[in-house]
């Protein structure tokens, strides 16, 4: 079996505002071509058509080289081999960020394809299902007043969610109504649902701190991003001083990042994004970092149902997976890009056990409607 084109599809909505944190409003995915007619697709996280340059790059030389001429021809079933190739073939403009964004991509692509070529799920052939179904928690950015935050937590609450995360919009810019916006959802959904805080890099150590004193009594389960993803000395004063669970990650890609954040940071949860930290491959190698630490991980995802899908497949296949997060964003990229969407229920994703590769299928017309390329 041998792939024969690798293809970059931009997703744009028309109306997107980059303004607001809000990855669901443009994507950048992969598809795999092969000679035996099968297509696996994945997605990348960051700047598409940054990403879209280390794809389509033509070869320079040995060590810069976009990923498509490293690809072409080449077996896809022979992932790990393939991850390494198109790392020492990056490494120039690569070892972190767009170049290994972009291999990300491509690994979910090649686990999409692994899975439809031997007919079972992704999870399955990553080494096995170690959860059917796991918690996934309603990720929404916080509302601007803290009436809006009490109805968006019970819209959540009801729709079965059994753990909520309000991330960046106003936190940070006023202590006060940091505080009032966590009292009032408290007040609007009680204590049996867990509520995460996404800081969105808001504050330095000092105020970190006296924020985390403020969640610590509204029994926030973490407080994600408070400070700069370079102040590694901060997070570890951070992570010491407070009984707060502290959360990151999501920016950083390559295993080595989340070794300094486990070993320097002192981090208690990391979020991988699989669409940007290296795709399921290196994800795994970096959840059993964690699970050797004792620490937590769970995966960050805020794009589309591809993601998703591939978040799911990750949890269900590492020993340490219990948790992950779940865009509540209505953008039709979030919402329509793929058909037989994973399920939802009750508070829990449902691995899709009965199909091959991701399960997930392009939905055609929506793609060419929102397609830029
Ligand atoms: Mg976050």
């Amino acid at each position: 079996m041998k792939i024969t084109e690798v293809e970059t599809v931009y997703l744009r909505l028309p109306d997107l505002d980059a303004e607001k944190c809000d990855g669901t409003q443009d994507t950048l995915l992969i598809r795999i071509h092969t000679d035996e007619g099968i297509t696996g697709v994945g997605e990348i996280d960051s700047a598409p058509l940054v990403v879209k340059a280390v794809v389509d790059a033509p070869a320079s030389h040995s060590i810069a080289t976009g990923l498509r001429s490293l690809l072409i021809g080449e077996n896809p079933m022979e992932i790990e081999r393939l991850w390494d190739k198109m790392y020492k073939g990056t490494i120039y403009f690569g070892r972190s960020g767009p170049a290994i964004h972009a291999i990300s991509g491509v690994d979910i692509a090649l686990w999409d394809i692994v899975g439809q070529v031997t007919k079972r799920p992704v999870c399955e052939m990553m080494g096995g299902i170690f959860n059917r179904r796991i918690k996934a928690y309603a990720s929404l950015l916080m509302p601007d007043t803290p009436r809006e935050a009490a109805a968006a937590a019970e819209r959540f609450a009801q729709q079965g969610y059994k753990a909520i995360k309000f991330g960046w919009g106003p936190i940070g810019k006023d202590p006060k109504l940091d505080e009032q916006l966590i009292k009032e959802i408290r007040g609007a959904i009680g204590y049996d649902i867990d509520v995460m805080i996404d800081a969105g890099l808001a504050w330095d150590l000092k105020g970190a701190l006296r924020m985390a004193a403020v969640y610590e009594q509204y029994k926030v389960y973490w407080l994600e991003e408070p400070l700069h993803s370079n102040d590694i000395a901060g997070y570890r004063e951070l992570s010491d001083r407070t009984s707060l669970l502290i959360a990151g990650g999501e920016q950083e890609s390559g295993r080595m990042a989340f070794q300094r954040l486990l070993d320097e940071g002192h981090l208690d949860i990391i979020q991988p994004d699989l669409a940007r930290c290296g795709g399921l491959t290196e994800g795994k190698r970096i959840a059993y970092m964690a699970y050797d630490r004792h620490k937590k991980v769970v995966p960050h995802a805020f794009k589309t149902g591809v993601l998703v899908a591939a978040s799911t497949h990750f949890a269900a296949a590492i020993p340490n997976g219990f948790l992950m997060e779940h865009t509540v964003s209505d953008s039709p990229l979030a919402r329509d890009l793929v058909e037989y969407p994973i399920v939802f229920k009750d508070g829990y994703v449902h691995v899709p056990e009965t199909k091959a590769g991701l399960g997930v299928a392009i939905d055609e017309k929506v793609l060419e409607k929102y397609r830029v390329n």
